[in-house]
């Protein structure tokens, strides 16, 4: 993928360390962070593709509204470095290439999904797509106060707002990512944005708010990760040319999608599971990446065995 010369997104906000949160890592509830250990039975690292309702981490206020992010690095310690000066994007070389390289994806995605609202290429739940309306990302270290899902930490990882069209990223997620979890690479990292921005289409086109009958709130979880999934993947389709993106980074984000499976992570009972199979991440992307057609990501339409 090729990041030079192209746009960079102007949506985007360096909210600093503790953007408007005024706490510390200190302050991070281990009482929450064992819960999060404990839900999804994990030691150390997790990785949420996002979760409907993450109550213990968040404020009671909004909480039904939020889907979550990714991951979380959940050993009660932070792995972020204090920030100097303020700014998240220049507290570090690393962070500064993220920060960039962040918004050349968030950039693209603003034109693909353009684009695809102007198409139509949706699919429908009952409610006009209308024109897209850009999202705006933010990136924090350590904390942040959103606006309208409560105050989130780190240990969140990468959530998407619906209350306020935002999307939060701690630039250290991707060390996690690329150390922890072994998925390297700067296509992994699309893949967070792209994925981020999927749930943002979501609530656009009203698949947020969708309860199937007879399915409880984690296979209803898995169906909008899934979608997520493959939203980002038609984001890939579409952007391929434009980005120089290559058979690498393809390979790149099908890993980072399988490494953050309910069932890699370490999760045995299928009953909890909250963002699918990595095979079943791996499949829903390419699913978006093979066809380009949004159309094609409805995950709601699917019958269970058929995700
Ligand atoms: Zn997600």
């Amino acid at each position: 993928m090729d990041t030079e010369g192209r746009r960079r997104s102007t949506n985007f906000e360096d909210a600093g360390s503790d953007g408007g949160r005024g706490n510390g890592p200190g302050n991070l509830p281990l009482a929450a962070l064992s819960a999060v250990t404990r839900t999804f039975g994990l030691r150390g690292v997790l990785v949420l593709g996002a979760v409907v309702g993450a109550g213990y981490l968040f404020a009671p206020a909004g909480v039904k509204q939020l889907i979550r992010g990714l991951l979380s690095d959940a050993d009660g310690s932070s792995n972020t470095a204090p920030v100097a000066g303020g700014g998240t994007c220049t507290a570090s070389p690393a962070n500064a290439r993220a920060c960039d390289f962040s918004r050349v994806v968030l950039a693209s995605t603003e034109d693909v999904w353009t684009g695809e609202f102007q198409r139509g290429a949706l699919p429908s739940y009952g409610r006009p797509s209308g024109v897209y309306r850009v999202p705006t990302l933010v990136v924090f270290s350590r904390g942040i106060a959103t606006g309208g899902c409560g105050d989130a930490s780190s240990a969140a990882g990468p959530f998407y707002c619906p209350a306020d069209r935002k999307l939060y990223v701690d630039p250290t997620f991707y060390e996690v990512m690329a150390r922890r979890l072994r998925a390297p690479g700067d296509f992994a990292q699309a893949y967070v944005v792209a994925h981020e921005v999927g749930h943002h289409v979501q609530n656009l086109i009203g698949a947020t708010g969708i309860r199937k009958p007879g399915e409880d709130q984690n296979q209803t979880s898995v169906r909008l990760e899934l979608q997520a999934d493959c939203f980002a993947g038609v984001w890939g389709h579409t952007a391929r040319a434009s980005l120089a993106i290559t058979e690498g980074d393809l390979r790149e984000a099908l890993n980072a999608a399988h490494a953050i499976g309910d069932d890699t992570l370490g999760q045995s009972n299928a009953a909890e599971y909250t963002h699918g199979t990595s095979a079943q991440r791996v499949r829903w992307f390419r699913q978006g990446f093979d066809t380009g057609d949004a159309r094609r990501c409805d995950t709601f339409a699917a019958a269970r065995r058929q995700l």
